[in-house]
């Protein structure tokens, strides 16, 4: 099963995932990203990367992350979002969200 991103990337987009992911399978809009369930190979190189603590296996999540699953799928498909494969400058608001989930 793939491993998902789910809301704490919101208004984060660190990007540090990308740069570890081997198969380019991040998806990005102007919010956050997500990871193509068909295109992620399962290796777990992205979890220990986000400072944020987004990702998540969907074999080893908490049960109120399930919704992200789904959205991760459909969210790929969708046209106002496309393949991310290089790191880019993290949201302006990435600091003070990261600080208010206290990490
Ligand atoms: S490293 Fe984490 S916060 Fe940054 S883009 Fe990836 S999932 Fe989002
Ligand atoms: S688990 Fe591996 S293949 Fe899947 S998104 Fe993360 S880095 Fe990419």
């Amino acid at each position: 099963m793939p491993y998902i991103v789910t809301e704490n990337c919101m208004d984060c987009r660190f990007t540090d995932c990308v740069e570890v992911c081997p198969v380019d399978c991040f998806y990005a809009d102007a919010k956050m990203l997500y990871i193509h369930p068909e295109e992620c190979i399962d290796c777990g190189a992205c979890e220990p990367a986000c400072p944020v603590e987004a990702i998540f296996s969907t074999d080893d999540m908490p049960d109120e992350m399930e919704k992200w699953e789904k959205i991760n799928a459909d969210r790929c498909e969708d046209d106002d979002v496309v393949n991310i494969t290089e790191q880019e400058d993290a949201l302006p608001t990435a600091e003070a969200k990261k600080e208010a989930l206290g990490l």
